[in-house]
């Protein structure tokens, strides 16, 4: 229904303020979102810049690319030890 980065639902279209879209059931604002532009996944998010590894991602990513740096980093792991074997 919404593509936003969020979305908050408040009282009724007649409590609406005077710059909002006015519909027949409902009453839209459009502002921008709080927080940050992610840079990975594009979205804003109150949560980028949390986490001091990745200050640039949002919570999800940052779980994403630190997920991905670990599979990475085994498979430098095995490399290097298979190398060491022969
Ligand atoms: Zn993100």
């Amino acid at each position: 229904m919404f593509i936003v980065s969020s979305v908050d639902i408040q009282g009724g279209p007649n409590e609406a303020p005077e710059e909002s879209d006015r519909y027949p059931e409902a009453a839209v604002i459009v502002k921008h979102a709080e927080g940050e532009k992610c840079e990975r996944c594009w979205e804003i998010s109150p949560t980028v810049g949390q986490d001091p590894d990745h200050p640039t991602l949002c919570d999800s990513c940052a779980d994403i690319v630190k997920k991905t740096l670990c599979s990475c980093r085994k498979i430098i792991f095995s490399t290097l030890s298979s190398k060491t074997v022969k």
